[in-house]
């Protein structure tokens, strides 16, 4: 236990910068983008009825959409963008509105319990930073201004697991990879992505939601695995000073 503790000590001396993965690192996702396809199809029952299957058709429809065009998965409100001309055709008038319904809705997560206060207290010690695959945008969510960095792979046009995506990071930060941990719930995505990168990992299992897909059960490649972030202010502490 002692061996193992100092091990970690050894590992996260020099980090000055803790990068967080969004969903089902932060918040839970699925209730999310429930809520904000469900947003879209009453607005879509309402003014195009025609185009409408029940909504688990066309959820699995989306998703077959999606599957079949790799070359955006960087760039989710494309692709939900190219979803809705090819389902409402590409001059309709409902294309822009939908996609502003989804988007706002999709930033309307709710953060688990530990992340405000955890956030608040680690900004006294490191930069923050946000760094997502998806189309949440931080500044319209209730985590607006607890980063000091945000990126989106839709941005930086890579994601995550490339090692391009964390290197764009890290320039745009001015930090160099070993001295920023990334925490994260994937790991592909965020343990392997950050690992290869030469940063630091931590992987974090969070409960899972109803309906969700299961973690993964082993990340061996992580520097560290954690159940809450109050687990990463405690491996942490002793760094403080
Ligand atoms: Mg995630």
């Amino acid at each position: 236990m002692a061996g193992k503790k100092k091990m970690w000590h050894k590992t996260m001396q020099g980090v000055r910068a803790i990068s967080f993965d969004l969903d089902d690192t932060l918040w839970p996702t699925l209730p999310t983008l429930l809520r904000a396809e469900a947003a879209v199809y009453r607005y879509l029952e309402q003014h195009c009825p025609e185009v409408l299957t029940d909504p688990g058709e066309l959820r699995a429809q989306g998703a077959a959409f999606f599957a079949a065009h790799p070359a955006l998965a960087h760039d989710l409100t494309a692709l939900r963008r190219l979803w809705f001309e090819h389902l409402l055709g590409a001059d309709s008038p409902h294309v822009a509105p939908a996609l502003e319904i989804l988007l706002r809705w999709r930033s309307r997560v709710v953060p688990f319990a530990d992340v405000v206060p955890v956030l608040r207290q680690l900004r006294l010690h490191y930069t923050l930073i946000s760094f997502t695959n998806g189309n949440a945008e931080v500044q319209a969510t209730p985590l607006r201004d607890r980063f000091d960095f945000n990126f989106r792979s839709q941005e930086l046009g890579v994601r995550k697991p490339e090692t391009q995506a964390f290197a764009l990071m890290l320039e745009r930060i001015g930090l160099p990879a070993h001295a920023v941990l990334h925490v994260g719930d994937n790991v592909v995505d965020d343990v392997q992505g950050a690992r290869d990168a030469g940063l630091k990992s931590a992987w974090i299992q969070r409960p899972l939601n109803a309906g969700a897909l299961a973690p993964s059960d082993s990340a061996p490649e992580a520097d560290l695995t954690i159940h809450t972030l109050h687990d990463l202010v405690h491996a942490l502490g002793e760094h403080h000073g």
